[in-house]
Parts: structure tokens; sequence; C-alpha cells
């Protein structure tokens, strides 16, 4: 194969697309992205910019997390662009005694698999976030929880495969994947025919309509997020907080519906804090509602009152791209030679995208990848009646 050529097509410009594209540059391949609107334009800019640790799933999906975490020292040193990577720590806040008991539990399962966290009671929260509501039960709080700037991330990604003469095609929209023998042989565009070798499909909340033009049923749907933001302030948390609700709500669809769905906020570099966010099917609809914004902004006023002398200056929403197990669906599709995904990372892409990227461009190019990844293959949906491909 030869690789000297644009013969990976990757489809998407968002975090995991760009940063397929970057890893596998660094291996010397020159692939194409195929983005339909502009970089970022998908949840990768819509969203918020939490590496959080503590709202992974203990086992595997916490253990790739902690991988993907160690590299973004170096990506915030490697890439063209101030990524704005800070390490601030992250707290889960606890508000009733039942949650305490279920996160003193969670947080054992999260030890195990070598997370650095430990439980909090009211007295300590508060000394470390002085301006959080004193009605709060306690917190789960761990170092390692940072935050990044995804836009920028993405941008930058995109920037340093660029220069590593990556091709990067915008405003283009894949329309069909081509194929012969049950093999890939590139793409339809509304620009016309790319011929390739391999296709990844890192589509996003897309990604599963990307799967039907290939025949494939790859369970991913767009989970719909709405996002606060506030006037620019002087620091008033010093770490990210989210909700224990808001943990409950992202592994149990019906708990968001039931409990509601928990409260994220941030404070970015220029002093903007990002209230978030509701998780919520409503197929590929992305405007904010009334309902969603209120209840975004009551509950995080009512645990972090300082927010109420702050003015609201934006709103938006994006699509996680959700799958049931709550897992990406990372790698070869084996009933259709030449076809990739890298897809499917909910609420978790921004924090997953350097390993997804090093990972997928180990797999792309039939290297040993450094953590094994079953559990992550589109194969598991088998068994399940997905991945007909005819
Ligand atoms: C409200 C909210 C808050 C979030 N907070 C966090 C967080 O704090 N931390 C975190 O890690 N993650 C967070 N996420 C999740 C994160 O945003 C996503 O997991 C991540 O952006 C997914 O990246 P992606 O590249 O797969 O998808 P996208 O960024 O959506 O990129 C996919 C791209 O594919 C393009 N595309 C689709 N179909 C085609 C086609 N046919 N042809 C060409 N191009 C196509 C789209 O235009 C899009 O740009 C949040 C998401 C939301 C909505």
């Amino acid at each position: 194969m030869n690789l000297n050529c644009y013969n990976i097509v990757i489809i998407g410009g968002g975090v995991i697309g760009t940063s397929i594209a970057y890893h596998l540059t660094k291996h010397g391949c020159r692939p194409v992205v195929i983005e339909s609107g502009d970089l970022a334009s998908g949840s990768s800019g819509a969203c918020d910019g939490l590496v959080f640790m503590q709202s992974k799933k203990p086992g595997i999906h916490l253990s790739l997390a902690m991988e993907s975490l160690k590299r973004f020292k170096s990506l915030q040193q490697e890439l063209p662009m101030d990524i704005e990577f800070r390490q601030t720590g992250g707290r889960v806040l606890i508000q009733t005694p039942e949650e305490y008991r279920a996160m003193k539990k969670f947080v054992c399962e999260q030890k195990e698999t070598g997370l650095d966290v430990c439980l909090m009671d009211r007295e300590k929260t508060l000394e470390a976030e002085p301006f959080l509501s004193p009605e709060i039960y306690g917190s789960t709080y761990s170092p390692l929880d940072a935050q990044v700037n995804p836009i920028n991330l993405t941008l930058g990604f995109a920037l340093a495969a660029k220069k590593n003469h990556a091709g990067i095609i915008t405003q283009t929209k894949v329309l069909g994947i081509l194929t012969h023998n049950n093999r890939v042989t590139g793409v339809s565009t509304t620009k016309g025919d790319i011929k390739a070798d391999l296709v990844v499909n890192a589509a996003g909340s897309m990604a599963g309509l990307v799967s039907e033009m290939a025949g494939l049923c790859i369970p991913i749907r767009p989970r719909r997020g709405q996002i606060v933001v506030t006037q620019s302030a002087s620091r008033v948390i010093s770490s990210c907080l989210i909700s224990a609700q808001y943990i409950a709500a992202k592994f149990d669809p019906s708990l968001a519906g039931q409990a509601g769905e928990g409260i994220s906020v941030e404070q970015a570099c220029n002093g903007n804090l990002l209230l978030g966010s509701t998780r919520e099917f409503e197929g590929f609809r992305k405007e904010n509602t009334l309902a969603g914004i209120r209840r975004i902004i009551s509950q995080t006023t009512a645990i972090l009152p300082v927010l109420k002398t702050l003015q609201v200056i934006r709103t938006f929403a994006g699509l996680r791209p959700y799958t049931p197990d709550g897992l990406p669906v990372l790698g070869p599709v084996r009933s259709l030679e030449g076809f990739f995904m890298a897809a499917g990372h909910e609420g978790d892409g921004i924090a997953l995208s350097p390993i997804t990227g090093e990972l997928m461009a180990d797999m792309i190019l039939g290297l040993k990848t450094p953590i094994p990844l079953d559990a992550f293959s589109p194969e598991r949906f088998e068994a399940k009646g997905g991945l007909a491909h005819d």
C-alpha cells in the first residue's frame, strides 16, 4: 500500500477525525479529512472541555481515559496552538446521604482502576470551594481531572496534521461509501469521488448515518446537550465541578428523566463559566429550549449561588454521539474490508481524543495497540442484530 498519497479517507473534521489524521501523519501517512461543514462544526465545537476522569466507568473506560490524560501535557507543547490544557482537579458534588453512599462505592471501584480520588465531607468541600452552597453534603475530588479548550484542540490537531502533509477538505459532504467485492474503494462526495483503500468513519453523532451508507447498522445516535455561558468573572471555582446526579444520568438514560440530568460547571481560561447540561434524545435537533436553559440555571445557581450575580451571555447545544453501552466504537469492521469505525464517544470525546487518535493509527497500520480493544470493537453489536452488510 502506498501511504504517500491520500489513500486513507477520514470522514469528519471533529476532534476524533483530526486526532486520527494527526497521529497517522506521525507515522508518515498522508490521510485526507473530509468535513461537510467547517472543522469543529459538530459537537467538538459545541461542548465543554472537561478532561474528567471521575465521570468514566471504572474499568476499561476509565483506563482508556487515564491513558488519554497522560498525552495531553505533551500535546500542549506539540500542537501549533494553545489548547489551554490545565490540570485544575475535579470535584463531584454530593447532595444527599444516598448519593454519598453510592459515590463511596464508586470511589472504591475507581481506586481499584488506579485513579487518585478521595471522598470529602461538607467542611472539607467548602474549605476547597467556598462559593458552594453550605447545603452541600460532600464531594469526591481527584487532582487528575483537567480541562482543555475543545475548539483549539481540534484546530490544533488539524493544523499539525496539515503541517505533516495531511489533506483537510471542508465544505464537502460524503454521500456514499464506494465498495467492490466487500472491500472499500473510496467515497463519493458533493465534490466528486475520492479513491481510497481505507475509510475511517469519524462522523460523530452522524456516524450511524455514515455506517448506513456502507450497509452497516451501528447504533450511534445523537443525544443533545445544552449549555449556558456566563460573562467572564474572577475565579469562583478552583476546580471543575459535576454533580453525582450527572454521573447517574450519563450511564442510565431513564435516570435523566426521573432524577434530573445533573450539572457541570467549568470556568474557562478567559473567566467565562460554562454551565451544563442536558441529556436529551431529540433526533438531530440542535436548538436550545427554554425548559433546558431554565433547568440548568436553577440547578447550578442552587449549588453555586454566586452565579446569580453573573449575566448569561449566550447558550448553545451540541449532539453527543451516544452508544447503548456508553463506550466508543473503535476499529475495523470485519465484514467490509478497509472500513474503520471511530465514533460514539458520547460525552467523553474531547477527553478521549488523544488516545483514540493514537490507537486508531496503530490499528489502521496493523501495529500492536498498547491496550486491548475488544470492548470497543464494532463487532460487539453483531449479536444484537447490528452490522448487517448487504
Ligand atoms: C453539551 C456537551 C458537552 C460535552 N462536554 C464534554 C466534555 O466536557 N468533555 C468531553 O470529553 N466531551 C464532551 N462532550 C462530548 C464531545 O463533544 C464529543 O464526544 C466529541 O466532540 C465527539 O467528537 P467527534 O469528532 O466524534 O464528533 P464531531 O465533533 O461531531 O465531528 C464529526 C464531524 O463529522 C462531520 N460529518 C458528519 N457527517 C459527515 C459526512 N457525511 N460527510 C462529511 N462530514 C461529515 C460533521 O460535520 C462533524 O463536524 C460534550 C458534548 C456535548 C454536546
